[in-house]
């Protein structure tokens, strides 16, 4: 039997917490993921605890759940306990040394043979143009000399078949393994491509879990420096397996200026921190509209998203306008117009676009930098 959810739950009532009452039903179990034989825990315990007390209750959690593991067949490689402040800063780690040894440089240890680095793109919300980003994120790295993946992991609403003109091709299966499709100087795979267009994707969360497992493992990427993960939006079973499974380099989160967008985009922000992955920034899209008559309109306001990163400290990637041409592009499945001032309605659309993909290469850089634990020398002469 795998390692579960249900059974951490179950055996932490055991653990009775000094202050009275189980971990679980006080409240101080904030968040479970396990999969296959790996588990990881946040713990969330009233006032400021301090370190021994911490490490004490670690030990007694990893005893605990080893225990009771043991009894019923179910193997561990890995068990995380970390404790988490009322805010969701992470206070202590316990457990690291049971974990699979750390990549020695991040570039080197992604989880997907060949593939340097993983990123994901995230919204908080449907419809903000989170996979409309990944793609022209694709085709700019492809642009400036990198071997670019994307793949669509918006398993319940997958659009990459229409964004990039998949619709006469066909899906390619070698040796069990899905060749993905060459396309605007980029290789992409997608779950679209692969089931009845017309048909709801409805999957239970092991079901999704299976079928984003099969999507990154069964692909014969080759040799990658950057994959793009186009997430399904909010907060749900597929940005888990990814963090359980991947060693993700960062995430870029897409956000609309309008409030409501904000809101749900810091829990995606609050989701990735839980799960452990870096946020690397935030990009504004529909910031604002350039008429034909060469004027701006705040259609749904404009630097919204900008604020947003700001008081989250994150760093700001860009903003990318309302654009017709570029909805046009998209809709024709070539984002590769979006680059050419002949074919993007002039300079701004490419300007906008290969900001967003330059600062979120430079964010990719600092974060591997930091991964790798390597400290950047400065010489001055
Ligand atoms: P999401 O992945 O967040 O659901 P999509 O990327 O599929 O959103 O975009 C939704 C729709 O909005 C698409 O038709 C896309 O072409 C359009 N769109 C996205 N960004 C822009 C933009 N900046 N200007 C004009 N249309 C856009």
């Amino acid at each position: 039997m795998p390692l579960s959810k249900q059974f951490i739950q179950d055996t932490l009532h055991q653990v009775e917490l000094p202050s009275g009452g189980d971990l679980v039903s006080s409240g101080a179990l904030a968040w479970v993921a396990a999969s296959d034989t790996a588990a990881n825990l946040r713990i969330h315990l009233p006032g400021e605890p301090d370190e021994r007390a911490m490490k004490n209750l670690a030990a007694l959690i990893d005893t605990t759940i080893r225990a009771e593991a043991g009894a019923q067949n179910i193997p561990i490689d890995h068990l995380g306990v970390q404790f988490v402040s009322h805010a969701g800063d992470i206070l202590a780690s316990f457990g690291d040394a049971h974990a699979p040894a750390p990549p020695a440089n991040a570039d080197q240890g992604s989880g997907i043979p060949g593939v340097k680095r993983i990123i994901a793109v995230g919204a908080g919300k449907g419809g903000v143009g989170k996979s409309t980003v990944a793609v022209n994120l694709a085709a700019a790295l492809a642009r400036a000399g990198q071997s670019v993946g994307l793949l669509d992991a918006d398993i319940y609403g997958p659009s990459l078949p229409t964004l990039l003109g998949l619709d006469s091709l066909e899906q390619t299966i070698l040796d069990g393994q899905l060749q993905p499709f060459l396309v605007h100087g980029f290789k992409a795979v997608t779950l679209g491509k692969m089931v009845d267009p017309d048909k709801p994707l409805i999957w239970r969360g092991p079901m999704a879990h299976g079928a984003f497992k099969q999507l990154y493992e069964r692909t014969r990427w080759g040799e990658l420096d950057t994959l793009i993960i186009d997430l399904p939006p909010g907060t749900g079973d597929v940005p888990l397996t990814m963090s359980q499974s991947l060693r993700l380099t960062g995430a870029v989160i897409v956000c609309t200026p309008q409030k409501v967008a904000q809101d749900d985009a810091v829990r995606a922000v609050k989701m990735f921190e839980q799960l452990g992955v870096e946020v690397l920034g935030v990009v504004e899209n529909m910031s604002c509209f350039v008429g034909d008559d060469g004027k701006t309109y705040d259609i749904f306001g404009r630097g919204g998203a900008e604020q947003m990163a700001q008081r989250l400290a994150l760093p700001f990637l860009g903003a990318i306008p309302i654009n017709t041409t570029l909805r046009a592009n998209s809709d024709a499945g070539d984002p590769t117009r979006n680059f050419d001032p002949a074919t993007a309605g002039g300079d701004a659309l490419p300007a906008a676009l290969n900001t967003v993909a330059r600062n979120t290469e430079s964010q990719i850089a600092l974060a591997s930098l930091r991964h790798s634990g390597a400290t950047p020398t400065l010489s001055i002469n």
